[in-house]
């Protein structure tokens, strides 16, 4: 990697971290989700980095993929996960933590950092994911709860959020093996719940995956505003004050039927069991890694 890309991936790591660290004086039982979420992204920008995907706040058994929607009524409560995303450049550095509000989940939560403790250690080149999924498995399911098997962590590129290797919090039935230079976001999740999430009807999350033109006024203002993500994803209400709200739906409705946008509906846990996820952006070096976002 090119010693301008550390620097960037290392700044956006920094800024993640010390996001994550300020937000979490913002979880307070009854707070609106809203408002933490604009928040978080309002100090993103304001230390000087860019917004890698919306902020997720994920409450009880949403597992991820909830970004709260314009004039969002919810308030937080219970267990509560923030997944925040920060990059320069499109250099990312991704990062979450999950608050127990309901003090009925320390057990949890606690066997939740200690996969993501574990498997950072793990990480050096040579080391087969399937290594890295088993830790992450035992952890959780030594504690008496169970990963999330069909959510996994990934590779990060310039402007990819989700590229190339997953990192698997259970042992896979495959060889892949991490690599010098690799940049990776390792998330465990835990749960009482089945350890398998589903697809929820709402999305609120989208990205562009092709620049496909549209007659609709609207759909090519967003378009047009959407060159500058490069393909990251995006929250609909970003845009509400540039577009009219009902004629933003319309538009994205448009553009996700030509098959320009794709969109990431909220998950949930399949039993409605209580979610947690920690998450830590590595930087894969000659012997070992380093964490970006710590
Ligand atoms: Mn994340
Ligand atoms: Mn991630």
């Amino acid at each position: 990697m090119e010693p301008d890309e550390i620097e960037k991936y290392m700044k956006a790591g920094k800024i993640a971290s010390d996001v994550r660290q300020w937000s979490m004086g913002l979880i307070k039982e009854g707070a609106p989700a809203i408002d933490v979420a604009d928040k978080i992204e309002a100090r993103i920008l304001e230390l000087g980095a860019h917004i890698a995907f919306p902020t997720n706040v994920c409450i009880g058994d949403v597992a991820a993929h909830y970004a709260p929607k314009l004039n969002d009524k919810t308030e937080i409560g219970g267990v509560v996960s923030i997944d925040l995303g920060v990059h320069v450049d499109g250099f990312i550095a991704d990062t979450a933590y999950t608050v127990d509000l309901s003090g009925e989940y320390k057990k949890m939560l606690k066997a939740n950092e200690a996969a993501l403790s574990r498997a950072i250690s793990l990480v050096k080149p040579g080391v087969s994911v399937c290594e890295i999924g088993r830790a992450v498995q035992e952890t959780i399911t030594g504690a008496g709860f169970r990963p999330i098997e069909n959510l996994t962590g990934h590779e990060v590129k310039q402007y990819e959020l989700h590229a190339g290797l997953s990192i698997p919090n259970v042992p896979v039935p495959y060889d892949r093996r991490i690599k010098e230079g690799m940049v990776i976001a390792i998330e465990p999740f835990a749960t009482d719940g089945a350890g398998r999430i589903v697809e929820g009807k709402h999305a609120e999350i989208f990205s562009l995956i092709a620049g496909k033109p549209s007659r609709i006024p609207e759909s090519r203002t967003l378009i047009n505003l959407l060159q500058e993500r490069h393909g990251l994803p995006f929250a609909a209400h970003w845009y509400a004050k540039r577009i009219n709200p009902l004629k933003l739906t319309l538009a994205i409705q448009d553009i996700l039927s030509r098959g320009a946008l794709k969109a990431h509906p909220v998950l949930h846990e399949k039993e409605e069991g209580t979610v947690s996820q920690f998450e830590h952006t590595v930087m894969v070096t000659k012997d070992g890694c380093v964490v970006t976002t710590r």
